[in-house]
């Protein structure tokens, strides 16, 4: 995958892509696009994602040929659903935990529970609840108030978060 990213990250290796999304062309065609462009400097860049498996180069008579080459996209595909499978998006934080992590009490950390919080991760439900120092007010992961991450304080149980002094948030009924 490293080749891959290496090569999608110039400009004009990405512009290539687009080119060849429309229609094979060969390399005369594909130079003709980038005229500030030495033929060399577009050879190398083609060789490049030929070799990061982005696009094929064949030659049909005296010409060479650019098409798109389906492997490399499938393993970006591949690689982008690892994360992405990783759970729903919510908010501006998202939400990237891995859930099979999240069945035993150990895998529940503070910055696991911090950002289960700032994504107000349903999963979380009824595992942890928010105390919120500044209020006195202890709160589920769900709740729609949004303490500010450096007020709060972490129990694994309700009776905890109430033996601790706080008391129920009226909105989430902890
Ligand atoms: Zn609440």
């Amino acid at each position: 995958m490293a080749d891959v990213f290496k090569a999608l990250a110039e400009p004009v290796r990405r512009s290539v892509l687009d080119l060849l999304a429309r229609q094979p062309l060969n390399v005369n065609q594909i130079a003709d696009h980038f005229p500030a462009m030495s033929r060399p400097a577009i050879s190398q860049h083609l060789t490049v994602l030929e070799e990061a498996g982005l696009i094929k180069i064949y030659k049909a008579g005296r010409e060479r040929y650019g098409c798109l080459h389906r492997h490399a996209f499938d393993d970006l595909q591949a690689w982008l659903g690892k994360f992405l499978a990783l759970g729903v998006p919510v908010g501006e934080y998202g939400i990237l935990l891995n859930p099979e992590n999240l069945s035993d009490a150990e895998a529940l950390t503070q910055p696991v529970m911090l950002q289960a919080m700032l994504s107000r991760d349903a999963r979380f439900d009824g595992r942890f609840y928010i105390a919120v120092k500044t209020t006195g007010i202890y709160c589920r992961p769900v709740c729609s108030a949004s303490p500010k991450p450096e007020n709060v304080l972490f129990f694994r149980t309700s009776a905890e978060a109430v033996k601790g002094g706080f008391r129920a948030c009226k909105r989430c009924k902890p």
